[in-house]
């Protein structure tokens, strides 16, 4: 009875989260082998226009992350992102 018991403590007592394996850079959420931030503009652009993305939910699952990219290569509030299934 007690091995049973220690049995089921070993499964409570086990994390329901994978673990974060790699690294991750604080700013793109890449892994830090693959972090394009050193790539971005020094001074974020400040074009005089809005962009706007439109983006399905689907899209963010794909880690190419070209969305966020353009974000962080621009400055507040130059690009908006919208995440809808209809759009
Ligand atoms: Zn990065």
């Amino acid at each position: 009875m007690e091995t049973e018991n220690n049995v089921f403590n070993d499964f409570a007592n086990i994390c329901v989260e994978p673990p974060d394996i790699r690294d991750k850079c604080s700013q793109c959420q890449r892994p830090q082998s693959v972090c394009w931030c050193p790539a971005l503009p020094k001074v974020p652009l400040n074009p005089k226009t809005r962009l706007i993305i439109l983006q399905h939910p689907a899209e963010e699952k794909r880690c190419l992350r070209t969305a966020p990219m353009l974000k962080l290569g621009l400055a507040n509030e130059r690009c908006v992102i919208f995440k809808a299934l209809n759009l």
